[in-house]
């Protein structure tokens, strides 16, 4: 099937590349590197203007969740827009967002009762860090202002989401625009020696963690952390045990933990949230991506009793005074209720048990491929390793397997040697076999 470069295509795509400048995309590359114009999807799948069918392994960018033209997200939006699209949420509210707000805290049992919007990923884990750092100020602890992220962290790429983000490719150009921060080791699964558990490498993080903790606790505001799966780092994935060492360090130093579960968030783990899994609370939890289930932008930052209440005062500048113009958009809270009905009406969570056994089966071929190591699964993500020793050229790695992939009517989109599936939660039992052949298939011909 030939999915790319049809000559009618060009126009379109020529056109973008005059006037559209991509996101996270070297533009030159396009010279010898086909954009793809998409302009209809239904459920997994995309389709170009010739009616080629891309299935959307990637959940485009990790945000789609029940597919493309979801009939149910469809209406809720319809039936929003012909009601109110847009008011300020300073001053005024809105049905959707109380009810969003309300589901939401529902799912936390009321732990994170407190929920502020914004509109993409970055913002929303930027006022978890302005929310901590103010929390400080305002009960006369200063000094308390420095984050601790981890290695191969991924929190987005606005300037303060940034400085805790540690891939090197987007903080490079950046450096001196960012706040100093503490970066410790990752507990990432697969530094496991022989006889090692997940369990023990997340311990040695720990342990790494309590040392500075027990020197610095007094600079240190917050540690955010990637619950489960840091996914921009190269999908790496740890054992829920860290999470509950750390929210039992963070408890001993008084410092916040803030989850940013913009990508994990919204079941991809398993469990509606990704903390569920080590059974612990943060005291600020950020989601996007998933939660409009791909549709509009939409971002939150959901948080304690203990946090709001320490900004509730008669002055104004005790407040937290952090706004964006669309700050909870109805159409975009209206999306996320209409996923969040999906959710409950449809069993999502149960379902996904069966769809992660698919997913596993899908791929069971690369258990014994010995090009391959580190197979991992969380959930709905499933990750490997292609071995660097086969790799002719591992710059060019991800952009080959990313269009031998386009050849087999896939989308997937590698990061470095890691190739990963993160489907839509509707993927049939035969588009699951279909999407694992295809990457064998796929990775043949690049390895070739
Ligand atoms: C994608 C992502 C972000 C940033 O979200 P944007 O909407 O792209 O700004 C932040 N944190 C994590 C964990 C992410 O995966």
């Amino acid at each position: 099937m030939k999915v790319i470069s049809d000559l009618n295509q060009l126009a379109l795509v020529d056109r973008s590349l005059a006037a559209v400048w991509h996101p996270c995309t070297q533009m030159k590359h396009h010279e010898s590197f086909p954009l793809i114009a998409i302009t209809k999807g239904k459920g997994p799948w995309l389709y170009d203007e010739q009616g080629n069918a891309l299935l959307d392994c990637i959940s485009s960018w990790w945000t789609n969740l029940f597919g493309h033209s979801n009939p149910h997200i469809n209406q809720a939006i319809i039936n929003q827009l012909k009601k109110i699209e847009h008011v300020m949420l300073a001053g005024f509210t809105h049905p959707p967002v109380v009810e969003l707000s309300e589901k939401l805290s529902a799912l936390t049992a009321g732990n994170l009762g407190h929920i502020f919007y914004a509109s993409d990923g970055a913002s929303a884990v930027e006022i978890a860090l302005k929310m901590s750092h103010h929390y400080w100020q305002l009960n006369h602890k200063p000094q308390k202002k420095k984050f601790v992220c981890l290695q191969n962290g991924y929190h987005g790429e606005t300037l303060g989401a940034l400085a805790v983000t540690d891939v090197a490719i987007f903080r490079q150009a950046y450096g001196s625009l960012l706040q100093d921060v503490f970066t410790v080791s990752s507990p990432d699964a697969r530094k496991a020696k022989s006889g090692e558990r997940p369990e023990d490498i997340a311990q040695q993080a720990a342990q790494e963690l309590e040392k500075l903790f027990a020197a610095e606790h007094e600079h240190i505001a917050a540690i955010i952390v990637e619950p489960l799966v840091q996914c921009a780092g190269q999908m790496a994935m740890h054992s829920p045990e860290y999470l509950r060492l750390v929210r039992a360090l963070c408890d001993r130093y008084d410092i916040h933990l803030i989850a940013d579960e913009i990508a994990v968030g919204c079941g991809r783990t398993g469990t509606f949230f990704a903390c569920e899994h080590a059974g612990i609370w943060p005291d600020f939890l950020t989601l996007s991506k998933g939660i409009s289930g791909g549709y509009l932008p939409l971002s939150l930052c959901m948080t304690t009793e203990r946090i709001y209440s320490a900004f509730y005062s008669d002055q104004t500048q005790y407040g937290f005074l952090h706004s964006h113009s669309y700050t909870g958009n109805p159409l975009a809270c209206a999306a996320a209720l209409a996923c969040l009905e999906i959710f409950e009406s449809e069993k999502v969570l149960e379902k996904n048990q069966m769809r992660s056994h698919d997913l596993a089966n899908a791929f069971i071929w690369a258990k014994t491929d010995s090009r391959i190591e580190h197979l991992r699964q969380q959930g709905m993500i499933l990750a490997f390793d292609v071995r660097t020793e086969y790799l002719k050229d591992a710059s060019a790695f991800p952009r080959e397997m990313f269009s031998k992939s386009l050849s087999e009517g896939m989308l997937i989109r590698p990061i470095a040697n890691t190739i990963y599936v993160m489907p839509p939660y509707i993927l049939s039992t035969e588009e699951c076999i279909q999407m694992g052949n295809s990457v064998q298939y796929a990775l043949e011909k690049t390895l070739a």
